[in-house]
């Protein structure tokens, strides 16, 4: 495995504190504080300079500066652990000498920033922080580590460690990484609306969707490419991973790209269902509950106990000037011109 470092750096000085080479794969990203408000540079020249056994692959200055310390095909002296340090990318962020610790934004921009960049050299498609010690080296479910894990230090800092999911949230963004997560929860939705019925099978052609648009933005940096990268022109997108090598089957990827087009407008429908919901309060005393939206159809309930429900669906329908709302447990219709939204 061929190591790059960041480009992203504005200073660079490698320390001798470091093992060389790492014997892992980069598959892991670990964020420490650097007690005390330093530039990149102040931060590095330490690591380069002190009789005491520490350093960091990457500095991350209180101005937005960025240092290199150890190089990334090394392991850094950070962690406490050799198995973290061999695997992870170690970056130290200046920070507040005291509690809560915290960091400026203008670090956290260069941080975020940062950690996306490094995601992208080594494949890794997504960051994953669910602040489980028990996950450590399930990378597939976790790959984010703290030092508090290792050792008995409060390293990285309460405002550090409460902002790894944002962290993690805004470099996926950028790495145009698809929660799988999110997916899942969204096709749980679908399938609970009765909209399909075989969530495994959307999954997997929710995986196919990462795949493809993983390939696709591949191409789009390496085309420099809008057009390509919108969708707008998958045809052509396709034929030209096919001729660039990177796939071979152009017509299952044609078909993988019609059904996932299928599944994100079903996706969009469901979402306008979710946000519809909403809650409200009977306001009379006995309201009758209707099989369909209108006084022309039949009453299968009363509600007499002023109570709050949930309203999934609206509809014109007779007897009621503000129109029929559908109760979320299907009960039926109740006319809106006697509740009141809450
Ligand atoms: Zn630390």
């Amino acid at each position: 495995m061929a190591y790059t470092n960041s480009s992203l750096i504005t200073y660079k000085n490698i320390t001798k504190n470091r093992t060389s080479p790492r014997y892992h794969v980069i598959d892991t990203i670990t964020i420490h504080c650097y007690v005390g408000q330093v530039t990149a540079k102040q931060g590095c020249d330490y690591f380069a300079t002190t009789n005491r056994q520490c350093s960091s692959n990457y500095v991350v200055g209180y101005d937005g500066s960025i240092g290199l310390s150890v190089e990334e095909k090394d392991r850094a002296w950070t962690s406490s652990s050799a198995s973290n340090d061999n695997r992870a990318v170690t970056i130290e962020v200046a920070c507040d000498p005291t509690y809560p610790y915290a960091v400026t934004d203008k670090a956290m921009t260069a941080l975020i920033n940062l950690v996306a960049d490094i995601c992208k050299r080594n494949n890794i498609k997504e960051l994953k922080w669910k602040a489980d010690k028990s996950l450590i080296g399930q990378v597939g479910k976790q790959n984010m580590t703290v030092h508090r894990w290792f050792a008995a230090t409060a390293c990285p800092g309460d405002y550090l460690y409460n902002k790894h999911s944002y962290i993690a949230e805004q470099v996926n963004k950028k790495l145009n990484a698809v929660s799988t997560v999110k997916y899942s929860s969204d096709i749980k939705s679908l399938v609970d609306k009765g909209i399909i019925n075989s969530p495994d099978y959307w999954m997997a052609q929710q995986n196919n969707l990462n795949y493809l648009k993983a390939l696709l933005n591949k191409l789009a940096k390496a085309s420099q490419s809008k057009k390509v990268n919108s969708f707008g022109n998958v045809r052509d997108a396709i034929n030209h991973l096919v001729k660039c090598k990177v796939i071979d089957t152009p017509t299952y990827w044609m078909n993988n790209y019609k059904k996932i087009k299928y599944l994100d407008n079903l996706l969009i429908s469901a979402a306008n269902h979710i946000q519809f919901d909403y809650l409200v309060q009977v306001t009379a005393s006995s309201l009758n509950i209707r099989k369909g939206a209108g006084t022309n159809y039949a009453v299968v309930d009363t509600i007499t106990n002023k109570g709050i429900y949930t309203i999934v669906e609206e509809s014109k329908g007779s007897g009621s000037s503000k129109g029929w709302g559908k109760l979320k447990s299907g009960a039926g219709w109740i006319s809106l011109d006697f509740v009141k939204k809450i």
